[in-house]
C-alpha cells in the first residue's frame, strides 16, 4: 500500500474504532478461567461424598490427618492421564502453581537430592523459559530474583538446540519452564523427539530439573487429547531419572479455585519433596480428594467430562478463529494460532505493534492479556505477541469483544506502518 493508501485505510479505521469506543463496553478475555456453564458441569461435586462417605478404597478415614501422597484411587485416575505411575504421584493441595512454588523453595532453601548447596547459596540461578510462555511460571522465577533466559518456542516444543547448548555450558542454569501439552500461550504439544532430548540433553548442573507442566494434558478441543509421554520413564533411560517434575491439576477439569493438584517424579525426588512439604501440613484435603474420585470413577469418567468442556469450548474458539480469519485474513498484518486443545489463541501482530493494540483496545473497553505477560520480566523483545483467552466471556461478548480487538489490530498495524513507511 503507499503512505496515501495507508492514511485511507487508516480513516476508516478509526471511524470503525471511534464507533467501539462509543459503546461504552466493559469485556475482558485476559485470563484462562473457566466460564461458569464449564463450572456447572461439576456442580455434582458439591454433593459428595456425601455424608456416611469418608473411607477410601484402603478403609482409610478422609475425614482425619495424614496421607501426605494423598488418595491412591486418585492418583491411578490421574496417573493414567498425565504419563506416571500411581506410585510416582502425590495429589496435593488445590493448586499446581502452589506445588511449582513449594518445590523451587525446598530447592533454594535445602537443594535437591541432586545439589552440591541449597540453590540459594549459588552465586546465580538461572532457568530457560521458552516463550511465549505462561507468565505465572516466569512470575515465581523473578519472585525469587531467578535469572530467567527466553528460548524460542517451535510447532513441536523448544529450541532443543539451543537449550542443548546453554545447559551444556552453564551449570547456573537449573531449570527449565515447559508446558508440554496444548501449550499456554501458543497451543503447541511437544513430540516425542523433542521431549527425548529434553530428557537426555547433558547438562552441566547435576541438579538441572524440568518443570513439566502438563496443565492442560486432557483439555482437548479435537477428538481426544495427545497421549502423553511416558517422561519419567524416558528421563530415567536417558540418565537422568531425578530430572523431571511433572504437574497437573483439575483447576480446569471441576472448580478452579477447589480442585486437587498433582506431582510426579522419581522415588529419591518425592521423598526429599513430601519430607518438606510434611513440615508444612499434617496432610492434603483427602475428602475433596475422596469427592473427585467419587464423581469421575475412572479415567474414562474424566474423559467423559472434558468431552462436555469440549461441547462448551469448541464454539467459543471457533468463533474467535472465524472473526480474525474473517476481519485480518487478507490484510496479512497478523498470524495466529489453531490450537486443539488448551485455554489460549496466540496472536502475533506486527512488530512493534502489541502494545498499541492492547491499549486502543483497553481505550475502548476491551481487557487484554498485558503486553508482554508472554515473555519473562514482561519483555517481550517484538513486542508482537498477543494472549486471547476466550473461555469466559459468553458467546455474544466474545463476538463483541473479537470484532472489537481485531479493529484495534488493523488500527495499530496502519499507525506501525506509517511510522516505517518510505514511500
Ligand atoms: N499451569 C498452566 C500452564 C496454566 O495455564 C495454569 C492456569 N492458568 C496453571 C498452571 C494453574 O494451575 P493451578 O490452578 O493448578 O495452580
Amino acid at each position: 500500500m503507499s503512505a496515501d493508501n495507508l492514511r485511507d485505510t487508516q480513516a476508516e479505521l478509526r471511524k470503525l474504532y471511534d464507533e467501539l469506543c462509543a459503546l461504552g463496553l466493559s469485556l475482558d478475555i485476559t485470563r484462562g478461567k473457566p466460564a461458569p456453564d464449564q463450572l456447572d458441569l461439576s456442580n455434582g461435586l458439591l454433593g459428595l461424598p456425601g455424608e456416611d462417605d469418608y473411607l477410601d478404597a484402603a478403609g482409610t478415614d478422609t475425614r482425619n490427618y495424614g496421607g501426605i501422597a494423598g488418595l491412591k484411587e486418585l492418583r491411578e485416575i490421574f496417573g493414567e492421564l498425565l504419563g506416571v505411575d500411581a506410585a510416582n504421584l502425590i495429589a496435593f493441595g488445590n493448586s499446581s502453581l502452589t506445588l511449582m512454588h513449594d518445590v523451587t523453595v525446598a530447592a533454594l532453601l535445602h537443594g535437591t537430592p541432586d545439589s552440591e548447596r541449597p540453590w540459594a547459596k549459588e552465586d546465580t540461578v538461572k532457568f530457560l523459559c521458552p516463550a511465549p510462555g505462561y507468565d505465572r511460571h516466569f512470575a515465581i522465577t523473578e519472585s525469587f530474583g531467578i535469572e530467567m533466559i527466553t528460548v524460542p518456542m517451535n510447532p513441536d516444543g523448544p529450541d532443543v538446540a539451543a537449550i542443548t547448548e546453554l545447559v551444556a555450558a552453564d551449570p547456573s542454569i537449573k531449570g527449565l519452564w515447559v508446558v508440554p501439552t496444548y501449550s499456554n500461550p501458543t497451543g503447541v504439544t511437544f513430540s516425542a523427539d523433542v521431549t527425548k532430548a529434553l530428557l537426555a540433553v547433558p547438562a552441566a548442573a547435576a541438579d538441572f530439573r524440568i518443570y513439566w507442566d502438563n496443565a492442560y494434558a486432557v483439555h482437548t478441543l479435537v477428538e481426544a487429547p495427545p497421549v502423553p509421554h511416558p517422561v519419567l520413564e524416558w528421563a530415567a533411560e536417558a540418565g537422568h531419572p531425578n530430572r523431571v517434575y511433572v504437574l497437573g491439576s483439575t483447576s480446569k477439569i471441576t472448580f478452579a479455585g477447589a480442585g486437587v493438584a498433582f506431582f510426579g517424579s522419581s522415588a529419591d525426588n518425592l521423598a526429599w519433596f513430601t519430607k518438606h512439604l510434611g513440615i508444612s501440613t499434617i496432610g492434603p484435603d483427602k475428602v475433596n480428594q475422596l469427592r473427585h474420585v467419587r464423581f469421575f470413577g475412572d479415567a474414562d469418567g474424566v474423559r467423559a467430562h472434558m468431552a462436555k468442556h469440549r461441547e462448551l469450548l469448541a464454539p467459543k474458539f471457533a468463533l474467535v478463529l472465524d472473526i480474525l480469519d474473517d476481519r485480518l485474513g487478507d490484510a496479512k498484518v497478523a498470524d495466529w494460532s489453531h490450537p486443539e486443545g488448551g485455554y489460549f489463541i496466540n496472536l502475533d501482530v506486527l512488530d512493534g505493534a502489541a502494545k498499541r493494540t492492547i491499549e486502543l483496545a483497553k481505550n475502548a473497553g476491551i481487557a487484554l492479556t498485558a503486553a508482554g505477560s508472554t515473555y519473562p520480566y514482561k519483555q517481550d523483545p517484538r513486542d508482537h505477541n498477543i494472549r486471547l483467552a476466550p473461555t469466559y466471556p459468553g458467546i455474544d461478548d466474545l463476538r463483541t469483544a473479537m470484532e472489537g480487538v481485531a479493529t484495534c489490530v488493523l488500527l495499530a498495524a496502519t499507525e506501525t506502518l506509517l511510522t516505517t513507511h518510505t514511500d
